[in-house]
């Protein structure tokens, strides 16, 4: 989508600090880190947000989780643990209209959220 920042940082119109890329997904630091790691995963398909997952693409959140647990390992957070996050909507938080999960890692992220 031509008017989507995280679509623009896909195909490198806007630059990013990658974490991992593979032909579904793309992940970088997030700019306003919450924690020690916090990066974004993204799936390369522009879709809105996590209403927007249905049975017919819903293959992407799978992998997204299984990117990360291999991540988790590669990085060094998996024995401490580590939050993956979804803001859908205006009352969920979301303000970039792709969907993307937060990897947050590094610190005890706490609960419940504010
Ligand atoms: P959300 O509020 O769940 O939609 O998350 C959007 C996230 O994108 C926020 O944590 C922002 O800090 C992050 N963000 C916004 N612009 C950029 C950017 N250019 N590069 C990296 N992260 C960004
Ligand atoms: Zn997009």
């Amino acid at each position: 989508m031509s008017d989507c920042l995280f679509c623009k940082i896909i195909n490198g119109e806007i630059p990013s600090q990658k974490v991992y890329e593979d032909d579904k997904v793309y992940a970088f630091n997030d700019i306003d880190p919450q924690a020690p790691v916090h990066f974004l995963v993204v799936p390369k398909q522009h879709i809105s947000s996590a209403l927007e997952i249905n049975d017919s693409n819903s293959a992407i959140v799978g992998h997204v989780f299984a990117v990360v647990a291999n991540l988790a390992k590669e990085m060094g957070f998996a024995d401490k643990g580590y939050r993956i996050v979804n803001n859908c909507g205006e009352d969920g938080g979301q303000t970039v209209g792709h969907l993307h999960f937060h990897v947050l890692a590094g610190r005890n992220i706490g609960w419940p959220p504010g």
